[in-house]
């Protein structure tokens, strides 16, 4: 990946500049980094041209090609200099093109074409992956489960993520929420941005009511009476079940509602659920949107992770391992 030259203007002024110089030689092979400066220039929007300036590996180099022939049959007006710099990048992209993608090649430009969404959806709890339906698998989409009945089904072309496969330009995205069981679209959603047309979908699903069980109510109410006692008075007394005994180095402490707080090493600051010291995860049947992952009931959305703030340290908790 090349870096973003968003951020460093002035630096890629310089680099084009010295690329369509070197390019003058019409000996001069261009190397990858030089082919992405150039596409980087004149790639337009909505074309496979435009991802390879920003570093991603489209799979059908063909297009590229192609589209640096169209650039070039409408570039009558551009400098010498850079008609034979798009010529390089043409010849560039035919020697590269010769390799014939395959499945993967697609799937695999579809993760980095939509990695932001994808994170998105992993922020939210979801195992978001790219999805072939239709007949032959010709359609493409990022499909994850949203719980133990529904799945949801993301595109935003006509039934296809649009990558160098297609001759489409992104559109708006359709969200839709399949049960699991029946394939029975339950409700959609569409709108430009992946974020608003998820909610939209989400918040249309029938959701049970939720039932907060006893022993939820009991530990809301120890974790009120933590939280009154504030961190300056005699140490927290904290009762863990018994499987949390190797992993006690990990607690950091409480947090404001006395949930156990933990570093997770991959994660960072955890807080844990206070029903079952579990991680919480993305729910569509969740009033919060996150369901705790042991038990299912609905859990504060603090629960999917982020801003994470202990409020008694864990110098001032005795814990107690129950057996
Ligand atoms: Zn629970």
């Amino acid at each position: 990946m090349t870096d973003s030259f968003d951020t460093q203007p002035a630096f890629f002024d310089v680099e084009l500049a010295r690329v369509i110089t070197a390019c003058r030689n019409h000996d001069h092979h261009l190397t990858d980094s030089e082919s992405r400066t150039l596409a980087a220039a004149y790639a337009q929007q909505g074309t496979p041209l435009a991802n390879w300036g920003t570093g991603i590996d489209v799979a059908h180099t063909a297009r590229l090609f192609t589209d640096t022939r169209r650039l070039l049959d409408a570039a009558s007006i551009l400098a010498d200099d850079t008609r034979t710099a798009l010529c390089a990048l043409a010849e560039y992209l035919r020697d590269r093109a010769r390799g014939v993608p395959t499945r993967a090649d697609y799937e695999h430009e579809l993760i980095q074409i939509y990695a932001r969404e994808i994170a998105f959806l992993r922020a939210r709890g979801h195992m978001p992956y790219i999805a072939r339906t239709g007949l032959g698998g010709s359609c493409t989409g990022l499909a994850a489960s949203l719980n133990d009945k529904h799945e949801l089904y993301a595109t935003n072309g006509d039934a296809c993520l649009v990558g160098s496969e297609t001759e489409e330009r992104p559109g708006p995205w359709s969200v839709g929420i399949y049960e699991i069981d029946t394939g029975h679209a339950t409700t959609d959603a569409v709108h430009p941005c992946l974020a608003t047309a998820y909610s939209d979908a989400v918040a249309a699903l029938p959701r049970p009511r939720a039932r907060t069980p006893l022993h939820l109510l009991r530990r809301i109410a120890t974790a009120l009476r933590l939280y009154r006692k504030g961190p300056h008075q005699v140490k927290t007394t904290l009762h863990l079940p018994a499987h949390f005994a190797d992993r006690l180095d990990q607690i950091v402490g409480l947090d404001a509602q006395g949930c156990v707080v933990i570093d997770d090493r991959s994660v960072g600051l955890v807080a844990l659920t206070a029903c079952c010291h579990a991680y919480g995860k993305g729910s569509a049947h969740s009033t919060s949107g996150v369901s705790c992952r042991a038990c299912h009931n609905d859990v504060d959305i603090k629960h999917a992770g982020g801003d994470v703030e202990v409020a008694i340290g864990r110098d001032n908790i005795d814990i107690v391992i129950e057996s």
